[in-house]
């Protein structure tokens, strides 16, 4: 049986299923309520479910899901492809080769097997072969091109440029991203202290596109990362185990300090993170694109993809690295 690692409870009673009274697995501490795998396996997909169909509006045909290889994505994948091929998406697996040495290759196979698990097709995009540079190579010269940013923003970058290109290039009008309310929580908190109203409105569980951006979806908006370690234990998926070797280096970063923040607050008041994003998405969001200026968008002159500056952020990373 498992229970949450911030709410360790003793309990008296043998707890049940609340749908079928049968012997609980799992508690999921912000309902105080208890379920066996298989109606954890069904509240999980549900939920991911209701969460893609409520926000994201049915105009789309061609999706592509961005799969890193770890539980967050995968889950994603998992619990939403069986549905959306049925109602008649036609859906593809995108994994990005970040080249990151005893982590990439082991989340390369996990994508690998999940998308021939889900009969899907893979679309591999190689960082170092077709770019010219890998994280790794990032990460170590990092400090000499004095990019001002940590490796986990930079990769950042190199991830939402390389699934916009991919998309647009390929046909495919909605991106589905595995973002967490983990993340987003880390998100919002930054993006409010250091007043970017520009990023800040976009992060919802949908965000439409235009002539320059494929839309994004995120239907684990609600989700927390716990929840998705769950479903992949449930269900048995193989995911990537080995930690990023680069995550250390964001220790003292403001998102990784906001996602140490909500763990605490959730040992005090289980659901906090959930309740916040329900309201910042129906109250605060709201107000925020009302008042925000409209940022001015050109053409980056070395790749000719949209950006907010010329050359694009992709550009000057690689421009840095005298691959351009
Ligand atoms: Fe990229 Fe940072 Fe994630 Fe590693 S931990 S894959 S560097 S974002
Ligand atoms: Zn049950
Ligand atoms: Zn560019």
């Amino acid at each position: 049986m498992i229970t949450s690692p911030y709410h360790l409870q003793r309990c008296y009673a043998l707890p049940r299923c609340r749908v079928c009274g049968s012997k609980a697995w799992v508690k999921i501490p912000w309902g105080n309520t208890w379920f066996c795998r298989t109606h954890f396996i069904s509240y999980f997909e549900k939920k991911v479910y209701q969460t893609f169909s409520r926000y994201t509006p049915r105009i789309h045909k061609k999706l592509l899901f961005a799969v890193s290889g770890g539980k967050d994505s995968l889950a994603m994948l998992y619990s939403l492809a069986g549905k959306l091929a049925e109602e008649g998406y036609s859906l593809a697996v995108l994994f990005i080769d970040l080249g990151i040495k005893g982590y990439s290759e082991y989340a390369r196979k996990a994508v690998e097997k999940a998308a021939s698990d889900l009969g899907l097709s893979l679309i591999v995009v190689d960082l170092d072969k077709e770019h010219g540079f890998s994280i790794d190579e990032l990460a170590s010269r990092k400090s000499t091109f004095s990019f001002g940013k940590p490796i986990c923003s930079l990769c950042g970058i190199v991830k939402r440029y390389l699934y916009n290109k991919v998309a647009s290039d390929n046909g495919y009008d909605l991106v589905v991203t595995g973002h967490t309310l983990n993340d987003i929580y880390a998100f919002v908190m930054s993006n409010l202290t250091t007043g970017n109203l520009e990023d800040l409105v976009k992060l919802r569980p949908y965000v439409p596109g235009s002539a320059s951006f494929v839309a994004r979806a995120r239907p684990l908006f609600f989700n927390y990362e716990y929840e998705n370690r769950l479903y992949t234990l449930a269900r048995g998926i193989d995911v990537v185990l080995q930690p990023c070797p680069h995550s250390p280096l964001q220790t003292g970063s403001l998102t990784t300090s906001f996602k140490k923040q909500l763990l605490e607050l959730e040992k005090e008041h289980p659901g906090i993170g959930l309740m916040f994003m329900k309201n910042f998405l129906k109250k605060v969001i709201k107000s925020i694109e009302y008042s925000k200026p409209s940022q001015e968008l050109v053409r980056c002159s070395i790749c000719g993809m949209p950006s907010s500056s010329n050359p694009c952020s992709f550009c000057r990373i690689k421009l840095k690295l005298g691959k351009a």
